[in-house]
């Protein structure tokens, strides 16, 4: 699988703590990455892990977490964060999460400038990092006020449980007095660190945040500007720049894990023998192998046909195809698939990829050059099945060395039979690539999107509302979000790859099987939910005090 080449990259990568295309001399100069633990920034022993800028192979930083007494941390954040969070109601954390917002707003640029440097993000892509965490903390302020001056959560209202109409019973949910460990990925430092943190912290949970130590420079500039700011209590946010270390065997009862990350990873925590045997709670969203599927009825130059190629494109280069939702299988009817890759062909031609800096530059380079390997041996894992049907010819990077920068040019393949073709369902390649997979009708369609052995999104672009209907049955059990796209939200759907907070976000089997977001309901991940049982007058009390997060 993919996360398996991306574990073999990794270790390449930071053996000794220093890659592939970094000097001394860069070495020497970068900026160290310290951690914020136990209301202290703390630097590692050593020099530890380099973090790149893809574009150029300079090292920009470095991180090390070696030394540092994680389970003192996680104490304080216990004792002293998780208490003064829970003095707080919901409406008080709700309005914190507001003035976080702000405080990001403000070096919005800033934030740019860094995912530029160190994740070859071009303006486009950092935007839907930086401003779609911004986005989420504001939404959740605005949501979370409503619970008003609570400290609970009521699921529903009393209920009679026995003859005597006096007994009843009512379920709660009280926040956990644990420490919430946010386990990220690299490819959004930004969202991954303050979406998971917004829900915790509006909740009453207080965060422990381990971004993914090849991007943490962005996610730890942000945590000390909210630090700086002064605006949450003491505890109630840490952030641990470097290798995980020890961090699993420190964790108790009412402790969570929110990971995000390869599938390899995520098995490797659940089932971490420490984390087993306490039954601690565990989110895993994990990767996945998204489709977008054009429907049997869609012809070359109509509206939907035009839609889908259009988002193939977006997803294939967005953030140069690092995104957990992005489109990696193309399935199209046998009929057009000639010409539906050509369409998405023709438009990739004309992505510019280079230095992000250019503003002409449509499309970065992946994160760093172990990252590029891994995506090159991806694709040629994918052509033992597909051809190449669009790769740009005697491709060259815009401003760049290509032997230094981390580039991958868009590659879209086209599978030679669709029903023998398995690999295309099980490598998740993590960049600019996507397959088309032709078929031949509708049930077939439905099968090969469900043969990705569960995804976080697929994508249903068709003018005939029963074929919608038909596909949202068929692919609902293996998908957590499925788009049903006709001509009529072509233009107004934010895209395929975006996760809004609104809705949920998570998918079944190979997509971890987590729930994230979706509203006020992702609050209960950081919930016991207890069923209290007792007098009439006694719950209605509870239930008074409990507010109910589906309320309007
Ligand atoms: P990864 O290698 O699995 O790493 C993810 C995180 O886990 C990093 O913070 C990593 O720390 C940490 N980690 C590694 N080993 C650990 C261990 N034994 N115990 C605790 N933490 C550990 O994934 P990645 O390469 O950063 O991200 C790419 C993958 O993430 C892709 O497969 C993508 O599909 C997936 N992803 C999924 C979603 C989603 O919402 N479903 C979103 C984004 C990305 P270090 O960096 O220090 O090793």
């Amino acid at each position: 699988m993919g996360g398996a080449l991306g574990r073999a990259a990794r270790s390449r990568e930071t053996g000794d703590g220093i890659s592939m295309a970094t000097t001394v001399e860069d070495r020497v100069a970068a900026k160290v990455l310290q951690s914020y633990l136990g209301d202290k920034w703390q630097a590692g022993e050593g020099r530890g892990a380099a973090l790149v800028n893809p574009t150029t192979g300079e090292t920009v930083a470095s991180a090390s977490s070696q030394g540092l007494d994680l389970k003192a941390a996680f104490e304080y954040s216990r004792n002293v964060g998780g208490q003064a969070l829970r003095k707080l109601t919901y409406a008080q954390r709700a309005e914190l999460l507001g003035k976080i917002a702000d405080a990001l707003a403000g070096p919005r640029e800033q934030w740019f400038e860094i995912a530029r440097k160190n994740s070859g993000n071009t303006k486009a892509d950092a935007a839907i990092d930086v401003d779609g965490s911004i986005g989420t903390l504001k939404y959740f302020a605005k949501i979370g006020a409503k619970l008003g001056d609570a400290h609970m959560l009521r699921d529903g209202g009393p209920m009679r449980l026995a003859k005597d109409p006096n007994f009843q019973g009512l379920h709660v949910g009280v926040p956990l007095d644990g420490v919430a460990v946010h386990i990220n990925a690299f490819n959004f430092p930004a969202w991954g660190l303050w979406e998971k943190a917004a829900v915790s912290l509006l909740a009453g949970v207080p965060v422990f945040s381990k971004p993914a130590t090849s991007t943490s420079w962005l996610a730890q500039e942000m945590v000390s500007a909210v630090i700086e700011a002064g605006i949450l209590p003491e505890g109630a946010l840490s952030i641990l720049c470097g290798s995980p270390n020890d961090l699993l065997d420190h964790l108790r009862l009412g402790d969570v894990i929110a990971f995000t990350g390869s599938a390899d990873t995520g098995e490797r925590i659940r089932g971490h023998e420490h984390i087993g045997k306490q039954n601690i709670r565990v989110n895993l969203e994990a990767d996945s192998l998204n489709s977008a599927l054009l429907g049997p009825e869609a012809q070359p130059g109509s509206a939907e046909f035009n839609f889908f190629v259009r988002e193939v494109v977006r997803e294939m280069t967005s953030k140069t195809g690092q995104k957990c939702t992005a489109i990696r299988r193309v399935l199209v009817p046998a009929s057009v698939a000639t010409a539906a890759t050509d369409a998405i062909a023709a438009a990739l031609s004309k992505v510019v990829v280079g230095d992000p800096a250019n503003a002409i530059t449509n499309m970065g380079p992946v994160v760093n050059m172990p990252q590029r390997k891994t995506v090159e041996e991806g694709i040629a894992r994918l052509k033992t099945q597909a051809a190449v049907a669009y790769a740009p010819e005697n491709f060259a990077p815009l401003d760049a060395d290509p032997a230094r920068g981390a580039f991958v040019p868009p590659t879209l393949l086209k599978v030679k039979d669709s029903r023998q073709a398995d690999v295309i369902h099980d490598v998740e390649v993590f960049g600019p690539v996507a397959t088309v997979l032709p078929y031949a009708t509708q049930d077939e369609a439905f099968a090969l999107a469900r043969r990705g052995g569960g995804s976080l999104a697929a994508s249903v672009f068709s003018g005939d509302q029963a074929f919608l209907a038909e596909a949202a049955a068929a692919l609902g059990t293996t998908h957590g979000r499925l788009m049903l796209i006709d001509a009529s939200i072509g233009d107004s759907h934010p895209g395929h790859g975006i996760v809004l907070p609104s809705c949920m976000h998570g998918g079944p089997g190979r997509a971890g099987g987590g729930e994230e977001l979706g509203g006020l309901h992702g609050l209960w991940f950081y919930h016991q939910r207890v069923a209290m049982q007792g007098s009439t007058g006694t719950l209605s009390k509870l239930a008074e005090q409990a507010a109910d997060p589906r309320a309007e």
